[in-house]
């Protein structure tokens, strides 16, 4: 689904992605886990083309979106077909993102209409079924500002959703809520892997890592310092930096 090789990436002098490799198969959920700063926000933005990369491959259910040329600098594929690649991937974010002057109803179909070409008519009743499966259909007319952070986030997943991505990123999806409100956001996602939707989760959620991951990454420093199935990752971790970060966290 989505291949990633040798993926370099610095800000100036600071070098924050060294060398990240990774692979993502169909109906996978792979979670990335790692100390603030090791640059998981960075390796998302870079599959998802919000960040570019300076050297490496990318390639997305066999689509190259950039790779190496004959220098090792990185070239990207022509702007029309990343936009049709990045549209294989949905995005969601710890702040949520939502237009807070669109209604609930109206930030999900915004997209297909404007993206997709799609007519009301036909999303209306499909933003209305995603409503349904985050259990917000209640909220269809609402306002971002009158939701709390767990029912803006479930919207978020609910837009992603809608522009019928192959692949869903999360940026630490749970971060910005109170921890009350997490069990539903993660509820969400456990009942997408459940359905095979494939998934790759930034998040700090050691028990949504370890019982809905079927696959745990660790990073530190810019390198993936320790793969593993995710039983065996907490069971077993074999990297003394894997057990120091799970020492402090567990
Ligand atoms: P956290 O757990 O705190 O979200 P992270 O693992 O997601 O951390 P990144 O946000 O990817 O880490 O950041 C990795 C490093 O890259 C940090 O040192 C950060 O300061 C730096 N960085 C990220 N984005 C930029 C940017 N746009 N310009 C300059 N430096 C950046
Ligand atoms: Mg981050």
């Amino acid at each position: 689904m989505i291949c990633a090789r040798d993926i370099h990436k610095s800000f100036g002098a600071t070098s924050v992605l060294r060398g990240i490799s990774l692979e993502l198969q169909r109906g996978e959920v792979v979670a990335i886990i790692g100390p603030s700063g090791s640059g998981k926000s960075t390796f998302l933005r870079c599959l998802n083309h919000l960040e570019t990369i300076d050297s490496g491959r990318i390639t997305v259910e066999g689509e190259v979106l950039v790779e190496n040329d004959a220098s090792g600098q990185a070239r990207y594929v022509p702007d029309a077909q990343i936009r049709s690649i990045g549209r294989k991937m949905g995005m969601v974010f710890q702040s949520f993102n939502l237009f807070p002057h669109l209604t609930v109803l109206e930030n999900i179909i915004e997209a297909p209409m404007l993206v997709k070409k799609m007519a009301r008519a036909a999303i209306v009743p499909q933003a209305e079924q995603l409503l349904q499966k985050v259990g917000l259909l209640d909220k269809r007319d609402a306002y971002p500002n009158r939701l709390s952070g767990g029912q803006k986030q479930r919207v978020a997943i609910a837009r992603a959703l809608a522009m019928g991505p192959d692949i869903l990123l999360f940026d630490e999806p749970t971060s910005a809520l109170d921890p009350e409100l997490t069990g539903e956001v993660l509820r969400t996602m456990r009942a997408l892997a459940q359905e095979h939707m494939t998934m790759l989760v930034v998040t700090h959620e050691m028990g949504f890592a370890r019982d809905v991951a079927n696959r745990v990454v660790f990073m530190d420093k810019g390198e993936i310092v320790e793969q593993a199935p995710a039983q065996a990752f907490f069971a077993n971790p074999q990297q003394q930096r894997t057990r120091a970060f799970l020492h402090n966290t567990l």
